[in-house]
C-alpha cells in the first residue's frame, strides 16, 4: 500500500468528518530552500489521496507573513536592524521588488509549486488576523490565560516571564509586536492596553493589532481553519514540544 493512502486511512478511521483540510507553510523569513519542499509534496500527495478516495478535502498552505523578524539575518543591510520584531509582511522588501519582506521570499517558492504542479490554496497570516478572523480565538485565549499559561510550563517545563500573555501586541509607534506589556485587557471592545520598550504606550485591537504567542497560535489555526492533517518536521514532535502543548491547548481551549 502506499504510504499517503495509509496515512488517509488512518486518519478517516479516527476522525469522523465530512471534510478534511490538510495544511502546510513556512515563515517567509528568507530564502525558501528546497528542503521546505518535502513538506508540502507530503500534504500534496495525502491531500490526492484524499480527494482520490472520495473525501471532500483542501489542501491550505499558511505563509506566516505576521511573524516578527527574529533577527537581522546576514544578507540584509544594517539599516534592517531596526526591523527587528516587526512583522514580516510590514517590512520593506530588501531588494525592493516585492510589495513587501514577506511577498520577496514568498513569491520565488509559489512559482515553484507552480512548476511542479502542487495546486494549493495560498493564505496568508496577516490577512488573517488583519480581517478578524482570530478574534475568537483571541478573546478565548484571552479569557484562558491562567490555563494557557499553566499548559505551556506543565507540558514544555518552561517557565513563563512575568506578566506573561498569549497575546502579543503590535506597538503603534516602534511597529514591533516582541516589545510591549500587555497592561489590560477589555473582553467587551476586543482589545489590549499595553506598554512598549520604546516608550508608547497604546491599545492594540485583536483585528491585525497583534499576534498570538505562536505555540498558542498554531493550535488556534487548526481550530479556525478546520485543520484536520498537517505534517511537519520532527522538532515540533519532541517531548514537550509545540506539538505537545498545540494537543492541549487543542483540547482544552478549542475544543
Ligand atoms: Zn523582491
Ligand atoms: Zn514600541
Amino acid at each position: 500500500m502506499h504510504w499517503s493512502l495509509a496515512i488517509v486511512e488512518d486518519i478517516l478511521e479516527r476522525r469522523k468528518a465530512d471534510k478534511h483540510v490538510v495544511a502546510t507553510g513556512i515563515t517567509p523569513s528568507g530564502d525558501i530552500h528546497v528542503g521546505n519542499l518535502r513538506e508540502i509534496i507530503i500534504g500534496d500527495t495525502v491531500h490526492s489521496a484524499l480527494v482520490d478516495q472520495g473525501v471532500d478535502a483542501r489542501l491550505i498552505y499558511v505563509s506566516d507573513t505576521f511573524d516578527p523578524l527574529r533577527r537581522r539575518y546576514a544578507f540584509l543591510p544594517a539599516e534592517y536592524e531596526t526591523h527587528v520584531g516587526k512583522p514580516l509582511s510590514e517590512i520593506p522588501d530588501p531588494q525592493g521588488c516585492h510589495a513587501s519582506y514577506a511577498d520577496h521570499f514568498l513569491q520565488p517558492f509559489l512559482e515553484s509549486l507552480d512548476k511542479l504542479g502542487i495546486k494549493t490554496e495560498l493564505l496568508r497570516a496577516d490577512v488573517l488576523y488583519k480581517s478578524g478572523q482570530y478574534v475568537d480565538v483571541i478573546k478565548e485565549a484571552m479569557a484562558r490565560q491562567a490555563d494557557l499559561a499553566r499548559i505551556l510550563t506543565d507540558v514544555s517545563g518552561r517557565e513563563l516571564p512575568e506578566g506573561w500573555s498569549p497575546f502579543s501586541p503590535l506597538c503603534n509607534a516602534c511597529g514591533r509586536l516582541t516589545a510591549a506589556i500587555v497592561t489590560d485587557y477589555d473582553p467587551v471592545k476586543d482589545e489590549v492596553s499595553y506598554e512598549c520598550e520604546c516608550g508608547n504606550a497604546g491599545v492594540a485591537s485583536f483585528k491585525g493589532g497583534g499576534k498570538l504567542a505562536w505555540r498558542v497560535d498554531w493550535a488556534a489555526r487548526w481550530r479556525i481553519l478546520g485543520i484536520t492533517i498537517e505534517p511537519f518536521g520532527k522538532d515540533h514532535a519532541a517531548p514537550g514540544g509545540s506539538f505537545d502543548t498545540g494537543k492541549q491547548i487543542s483540547t482544552e481551549l478549542y475544543n
